[in-house]
């Protein structure tokens, strides 16, 4: 007799939550999981975890699941639970109907970064082969488009260039706007390790970090900077390591094109990026920017690591080119303890956007416009590809109001709370015809959905998630479906509704196409991810093994390309009526819009949002920690507790964004990335008072 809670047998799979992408050992006892235990053969993890992988998996069980169809006429009619067949046929017939009225460009999809990649490719490819346009976006769109952007034109590819054991050979690190205590909890492990085995560290942030406060204080510099002021603090950097002689020419000579490094260093050059001359700006001390660039490019190894907090500004694609010219400049590309390393925020924000899922881009980061790349694609769906890229996520719900995009699948995001400006998003999903919501819970989404279609967990399904290191992990079920299928089933059931003839049976059906049209993962199967637990693309014939390094012989795009990144201010102003800047994140137990981990024992850490707020900017409104107040920027405005703490500077403030009560994204604005429309999460002009509470 087995007792409930003894485990009898285990399933190796990966952690849904943050681009770390721990591997656990889920352990079951009959068919209950009783526990995760990260696996010690993990080659992202080592045996290690955080609290959201080992604990916060309790929502794939939770009453709150949907696991019935549903659809209604209008959003303002009750649901109706339908089987599967009639929700298919309503879903096909409404979005068919939308597109013989309104234009086959009427319709799209958004797409998650926590999907796996087979069910990512599948979306994409229902976008492009069955509904005929390229109106696919992820949530990429709000998180790390930049990257994509800046460095497929600084290095040829979008993606990290070291794996996460490199830190281990670093002499100076570089995080910049990136929490990594709280975002990718068992990376900081290493990088913790790092540096107290003596590495030095730079940390730009208008925090004071977690990270600062650990660190050997001797051997930390901290660049509180103000938001939205990156490029002229990357820039200035760069200004000292040229001014001074400190630039790799050797390196660059050989390495980079190095006509674009002269014009390059021509600009940079100019006093008006120096620390004395940006340090009104940037609120910086010069001295202390000057130590830090010296330190980075005479220090040794050095290697940058960067988040949200340098792409979701209105300068976010130039923030990156910014790093990778800094990067180049110093000699730190191509070789273990260097590189350039975004840490991506989500399980598979990676996969994701290797997967095609842009609305320019077709799997492998080929733009849809080359015909060579479409004719692969086309031969392998057996259909014409529009040349035309589609829309992106803001010209989806901007061309909404306008009255010309009238149906969305969505799968497995929230965006009436995770993007920007909700009054606006809410706005384009109210004039949508056809809203088609694919999600585990009712979310803040499905207020305006027409059809409901419930979704499955990490748990429930197999297929492959790539986490930050490029490394593709096996996604294995533990369990079966609740709702009777895997979100790649359900895909394919919406495909062959509306016409389509796809008889996929298994993930690894959908990998063997993905290989067969995508050259950087032409050697990937899952007989491969068996025998070797894992591989980091690419992986193909010239790199069986996969490729823990990249650039190491030369850059993808042949020579590494520097770029001029001149700073731009953002439109967002601080002014009399909203003095501060708000800038926002998340917290060590909880996870974006919160949908999964509020619905775990992880709510004890963190159950609702708070303000941090200076004691002088508190003082000054006469706040006490714990007070109720008023945040309001010109796009709306919330309540919500604040939090007197110097780890913000004066004149910032700073939120997360996990409940839904708090509703932060009342108050962002809808300025964004001038290449990609990331949206500035990170800047936004507020003010804050005494409020009663909510
Ligand atoms: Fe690992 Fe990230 Fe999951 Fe934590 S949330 S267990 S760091 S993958």
């Amino acid at each position: 007799v087995i007792e409930i809670g003894t485990p009898e047998r285990s399933v190796i799979t990966t952690c849904a939550y943050c681009g770390v992408g721990c591997s656990f050992k889920a352990e079951l006892s009959g068919d209950q999981l009783v526990r995760m235990v990260p696996w010690k053969h993990g080659k992202a993890n080592r045996g290690h975890s955080c609290v959201k992988g080992r604990f916060a998996y309790g929502y794939a069980m939770h009453q709150d699941r949907i696991l019935s169809p549903m659809i209604r006429d209008r959003i303002t009619d009750p649901w109706r639970e339908v089987s599967w067949e009639e929700a298919m046929s309503f879903a096909a017939r409404r979005m068919r109907g939308l597109q013989e009225q309104y234009g086959k460009n009427s319709i799209g999809v958004i797409t998650s970064s926590r999907c796996t990649n087979e069910e990512t490719y599948l979306v994409q490819k229902l976008t492009r082969a069955v509904f005929g346009n390229n109106n696919t976006d992820t949530c990429a769109r709000v998180c790390h488009s930049p990257t994509g952007y800046g460095l497929g034109q600084t290095f040829g590819t979008s993606a990290g260039t070291q794996d996460f054991d490199s830190v281990e050979h670093t002499d100076v690190v570089v995080v910049i706007g990136a929490n990594p205590t709280d975002g990718h909890p068992v990376f900081a492990s290493r990088l913790k390790k790092r540096l107290r085995a003596g590495a030095k560290l730079i940390v730009i942030d208008p925090r004071r970090i977690d990270l600062v406060r650990s660190a050997h204080v001797s051997a930390a510099h901290h660049l509180a900077l103000r938001p939205g002021t990156n490029v002229a603090v990357v820039s200035a950097m760069a200004h000292v390591i040229v001014t001074e002689g400190l630039a790799a020419e050797e390196y660059i000579r050989e390495r980079c094109d190095w006509e674009e490094y002269l014009a390059y260093s021509d600009f940079i050059r100019d006093p008006r990026h120096s620390p004395e001359a940006t340090e009104m700006l940037t609120g910086v001390p010069a001295a202390e920017l000057r130590a830090a660039a010296r330190a980075f490019a005479t220090g040794g190894n050095g290697a940058i690591y960067y988040g949200l907090g340098v792409t979701e500004h209105s300068q976010g694609s130039t923030t990156v080119m910014g790093i990778a010219n800094l990067a180049m400049l110093t000699g730190n590309v191509g070789r273990k303890g260097v590189g350039v390393n975004p840490l991506r925020g989500q399980n598979n924000v990676q996969g994701s956007c290797d997967m095609g899922s842009f609305p320019h881009e077709l799997p492998g980061y080929r733009h849809v416009k080359g015909a060579e790349v479409r004719a692969i694609f086309e031969q392998a769906w057996g259909v014409e590809i529009d040349p035309e890229p589609g829309l992106r996520i803001p010209n989806m719900l901007d061309a909404a109001v306008m009255g010309t995009f009238k149906g969305l699948y969505c799968q497995g995001e929230d965006i009436l709370q995770s993007d920007p400006d909700t009054k606006h998003v809410a706005a384009g999903l109210a004039a949508m015809e056809c809203v088609i919501v694919h999600d585990l819970f009712l979310n803040e989404t499905a207020n305006y959905a027409h059809v409901f279609l419930p979704g499955s967990s990490f748990l429930e399904k197999d297929g492959t998630f790539t986490n930050a290191e490029r490394r593709i992990n096996r996604v294995r079920r533990v369990m079966a479906p609740k709702n009777g299928y895997e979100d790649w089933e359900v895909t394919q059931l919406l495909a062959n509704a509306m016409g389509a003839n796809w008889r996929y049976t298994h993930p690894s059906q959908i990998m063997a196409e993905i290989a067969l049209t995508t050259p950087s993962f032409a050697g990937v199967t899952y007989e491969v991810l068996e025998e070797k637990g894992s591989v980091q693309w690419p992986c193909n014939e010239a790199h069986p093994d996969g490729t823990p390094l990249m650039h190491v012989d030369g850059f993808v795009r042949g020579k590494g390309r520097f770029i001029v990144t001149e700073y731009v201010a953002t439109d967002e102003k601080t002014g009399p009526r909203f003095p501060l800047l708000l800038t926002t994140g998340r917290i060590l137990s909880q996870y974006n819009v919160g949908a999964q981990t509020r619905r775990t024992e992880n709510v004890a850490w963190h159950d609702e949002d708070v303000l941090e707020i200076h004691p002088h900017d508190a003082e000054v409104r006469g706040l006490k920690d714990r007070d109720w107040v008023r945040l309001a920027s010109r796009a709306g405005e919330t309540s919500l507790r604040a939090k007197v703490t110097d780890r913000v500077s004066p004149g910032v403030v700073y939120t997360t964004f996990h409940h839904p009560d708090t509703q932060a994204n009342v108050i962002t604005t809808d300025f964004s990335d001038w290449a990609t429309n990331c949206p500035e999460f990170k800047v936004t002009a507020v003010q804050v008072s005494q409020s009663n509470g909510p």
